[in-house]
């Protein structure tokens, strides 16, 4: 049998499927593109949990391994608030509960710890869902549970000094919100352990076959061994209601879309440039576009540090601490001048700021790539240093996103219907490449930074670990003064 652990119920609700190859066929289960992130999520979750045991006087660490006859051991012998208790069903249902509390009335008051800053309910993750999860394999144990709750972080908390529990944290009754699906809950629980332990299941489709592509898991193409190269989950932004019509006439691939099938005019080029097998270029508007620009061009990236539990005065959780630049300078006769800068300590980026605006001064465009994210960034910097103001207004208010022309005036069937510079970049100037990079993206990037900077026994070399993040951060500018050079040589 099975075991089903609260993290299980989670992966059953997004898709049975996935939880039923990873428990039944782990060797051919995708490990998927997100450990390192997942990784960063659960220290996290650690992190925002050591100060959740504030709030609580003389609580008992139940150990990470320990065996739930241990805990009952434990509570047999009168423990009031234990940490990580864990419990299972006759069924294999299988909860780690983060803070139990015992009430005057021997009843049971669960604490649910996140590292979020509200209570998620989307389809995802439902931080309600999980909460009826460890009441179900509670009260299956013969335990009455009285209340639940969830403890998250306080979005308004700005962190001033040694780190106060009770502000950085909210404690917020949801017991009355569980009445409402509770019992639906423990049917869907009932029906998740009877999935993974099926013998068989269908595993030549999945339902995400009818799905768009942001909805497919790593999975994908292990239920679905018969998707095209340039199939039509490529297409951007296409709807499901669409990849239904064309799956019902056999559709699958690109090539195959009749021409008078309705998409937008995006959707259009994409196709046509697949069926033809050459991008399809708007010259004219490239040229509007890149008319607009002011010389010099500066080409700038920001690489962002962000953690649940603020690390710096003046921050709240969550927050992007900018903590490296790189820019490439292009003036109007063609010099291209680099600028780079790397923080040594987790500190405000103030000497940073001062040396860019030394390099750049307040003139010219500044191009990034996906610019919505510079510009935040700017804007949470005008708020912690509104010394830097006008200098980074300026910037704000004179930035281009290249990536703009990607997703319009710029097709290439070869980008897979992405827009993305590390998809657009090995097609346009395939000899610049992340691949012989130490760091190659930028949660690895942050990771790397974050562990350098704060982890006392961090073993690695630092100038090796600098330098690789400089590398990084420089080829993200460098690559795109290489895609505005083959835009030039485009239009002209
Ligand atoms: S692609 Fe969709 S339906 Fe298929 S296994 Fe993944 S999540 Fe499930």
């Amino acid at each position: 049998m099975h075991q089903l652990t609260k993290t299980d119920f989670i992966q059953y609700l997004n898709c049975p499927e996935s939880l039923w190859l990873l428990k039944n066929k782990p060797n051919v289960y995708p490990n998927g593109e997100f450990s390192l992130f997942l990784e960063k999520l659960i220290k996290e979750g650690y992190e925002v949990e050591k100060y959740a045991k504030q709030l609580f006087a003389n609580g008992i660490n139940i150990p990470e391994n320990a065996s739930p006859e241990f805990t009952k051991g434990i509570i047999d012998k009168g423990g009031i608030v234990l940490y990580q208790p864990s419990f299972s069903t006759s069924k294999g249902v299988f909860a780690r509960i983060d803070i139990l509390e015992r009430l005057a009335d021997n009843t049971w008051h669960i604490y649910e710890v996140k590292s979020s800053t509200s209570i998620k309910t989307d389809n995802k993750h439902n931080h309600l869902k999980d909460a009826c999860f460890q009441k179900h394999v509670l009260t299956e144990n013969g335990y009455t549970v009285s209340k639940v709750s969830i403890i998250h972080l306080n979005k308004e908390y700005i962190k001033q000094g040694n780190i106060i529990a009770n502000e950085l944290l909210e404690v917020v009754d949801i017991t009355d919100k569980l009445e409402v699906l509770y019992s639906n809950v423990v049917n869907q629980i009932n029906a998740a352990s009877n999935f993974i332990n099926k013998e068989t299941i269908n595993e030549t489709e999945c339902s995400c076959k009818y799905n768009t592509r942001s909805n497919h898991c790593d999975s994908f193409n292990y239920f679905n061994t018969t998707i095209p190269k340039y199939s039509i989950y490529e297409i951007g932004n296409i709807r499901a209601k669409k990849i239904g019509q064309l799956l019902d006439n056999e559709q699958l691939a690109i090539i195959d879309i009749p021409l008078d099938f309705e998409l937008n005019i995006n959707q259009q080029t994409q196709v046509q440039s697949v069926k033809q097998e050459q991008p399809i270029i708007n010259i004219p508007n490239i040229r509007t576009e890149l008319n607009k620009l002011k010389f010099p061009l500066h080409f700038i990236d920001y690489e962002t540090y962000a953690s649940a539990i603020p690390k710096l005065d003046g921050l709240s959780p969550h927050k992007h601490l900018t903590f490296q630049v790189s820019i490439h300078t292009l003036t109007e006769d063609g010099t291209l001048t680099h600028f780079e800068y790397l923080l040594d300590d987790m500190k405000m980026p103030i000497d940073m700021l001062q040396a860019m605006q030394d390099f750049t001064g307040s003139n010219g465009t500044f191009i990034s790539w996906h610019a919505s994210f510079e510009i935040g960034r700017n804007k949470d910097l005008i708020e912690w240093l509104p010394q830097f103001a006008d200098y980074l207004t300026y910037i704000n208010e004179h930035t281009f996103d290249l990536e703009t022309i990607f997703k319009k005036d710029y097709i290439d069937y070869r980008f897979h219907g992405s827009s993305s510079i590390k998809k657009v970049l090995p097609v346009l100037v395939p000899e610049v490449t992340y691949s012989d990079l130490d760091v190659s993206n930028g949660t690895m990037a942050l990771d790397t930074w974050g562990t350098m900077v704060l982890d006392k026994d961090f073993k690695e070399d630092k100038e090796t670990t600098r330098k690789n993040l400089l590398e990084y951060c420089k080829l993200d500018t460098l690559a795109m003064v290489k895609l505005y050079d083959v835009l030039i040589q485009t239009i002209n």
